[in-house]
């Protein structure tokens, strides 16, 4: 993925006419069920593996990307880490 490309892939986006709110929730702890109706709509989503690939190459750490939440993501780069240490 590449910026050149990135507004392709986000033109297709399943998310493209959504509520902000429910990938990008404000406060520390964001509610369940709005992380889950963002994952639902990236369960539909064309470019799911495009959103997910540009999140973990340019470190995003917020909100949800690719169907995954913050969590998932910082969980996949602590595993590459670790694979590519052994
Ligand atoms: S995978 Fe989810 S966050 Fe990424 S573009 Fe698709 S709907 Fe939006």
């Amino acid at each position: 993925m590449t910026f050149a490309n990135m507004g392709t892939w986000m033109e297709r986006a399943a998310c493209r006419d959504a509520d902000p709110e429910l990938f990008f929730p404000i406060g520390a702890t964001p509610a369940p069920g709005p992380l889950r109706a963002a994952q639902r709509i990236c369960g539909r989503c064309a470019v799911r593996l495009e959103c997910l690939n540009y999140a973990l190459e340019t470190g995003q750490s917020a909100g949800v990307w690719g169907g995954t939440t913050e969590e998932e993501r910082r969980a996949m780069r602590v595993e590459a880490l670790h694979a590519a240490r052994a």
